[in-house]
């Protein structure tokens, strides 16, 4: 899978994506971050990329044009940093720019967009390539985001100061979805949120530490008992930090039955 990140800060992502589970994905070419300078596309002899806003108020606004420029080099494979954090530097689809626009989806990274999450990463995972637009400043031309953008989406209901981190953040987790990136062993399938619930605790060794002993049925080798016991943890911490999530959740019979006398003691206890 190939993601293409415009940025201005481009050795960012670069930096904070090349580590890990990412980096050796990349090294073994099953994903590909490309990012590309949008400053490069700037025709000011400044290398200026932004200006006052129309109507005044504070700050400033991330001009259309060199961020058209920058979509359509990447569109046309023709982007000028060779910033490829893979072995394989592909251009995103090919020269017929129309046929890419219908294509490639375009991410702009803002507050007001629609909220990530896993459901999203999961879908997301699906696309072949995703091409990221971070803004900076106060934000980005609206006309070049009606021109480009097909996805409006922010990382939670707070303001950062750049779309570097959250489209790291995404990249991060749509990869982890990708087949071939978690090994057997790191696989995803029972993380958080994979299944509508929340992550069991976790235990290594040592079996007690500082007075604390692991919870003797994960010694046991029973592996039906650990599985019940886990997804039992999983109610009670999803019921505990993330109640609302239950509501999407769809229980086999044992632990619907779980779940509702869960429910039945803690009414019981308020
Ligand atoms: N003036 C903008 C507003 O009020 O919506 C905020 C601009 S913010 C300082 C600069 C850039 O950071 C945004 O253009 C966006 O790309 C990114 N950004 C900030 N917070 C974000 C969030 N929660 N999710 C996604 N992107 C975010």
């Amino acid at each position: 899978m190939k993601f293409h990140v415009m940025t201005l800060f481009p050795e960012m992502v670069e930096q904070g994506l090349h580590t890990s589970i990412l980096g050796r994905a990349m090294d073994a070419g099953i994903i590909s971050v490309n990012t590309v300078n949008i400053r490069d596309y700037s025709e000011d002899k400044h290398r200026h990329v932004d200006d006052y806003p129309y109507g005044g108020g504070a700050g400033m606004v991330m001009a259309a044009e060199p961020i058209a420029k920058c979509y359509d080099a990447i569109i046309g494979g023709s982007f000028s940093s060779g910033n490829a954090l893979s072995g394989s530097e592909v251009p995103a689809s090919g020269s017929d720019s129309a046929t890419a626009k219908r294509r490639t989806r375009v991410i702009y990274m803002t507050p007001w967009g629609r909220v990530f999450d896993q459901n999203m990463a999961k879908e997301l995972a699906m696309e072949e390539e995703l091409i990221f637009l971070c803004g900076h400043y106060e934000g980005v031309d609206e006309r070049v985001l009606t021109e480009i953008v097909t996805d409006y989406v922010s990382i939670g209901d707070y303001v950062l100061s750049g779309g570097e981190l959250p489209a790291m953040v995404m990249i991060d987790a749509i990869a982890r979805m990708v087949p071939g990136v978690l090994t057997n062993e790191e696989s995803g399938v029972t993380e958080s949120f994979m299944n509508g619930l929340l992550e069991y605790p976790q235990y290594t060794r040592p079996e007690v530490w500082r007075g604390q002993k692991v919870p003797d049925i994960l010694l046991s080798g029973h592996h039906a008992k650990v599985a019940e016991w886990r997804m039992q943890r999983s109610i009670d911490r999803t019921v505990q930090y993330r109640p609302e999530l239950m509501d999407d959740v769809t229980l086999d019979k044992k632990s619907a039955k779980y779940y509702r006398e869960l429910c039945a003691s803690r009414n019981k206890n308020e």
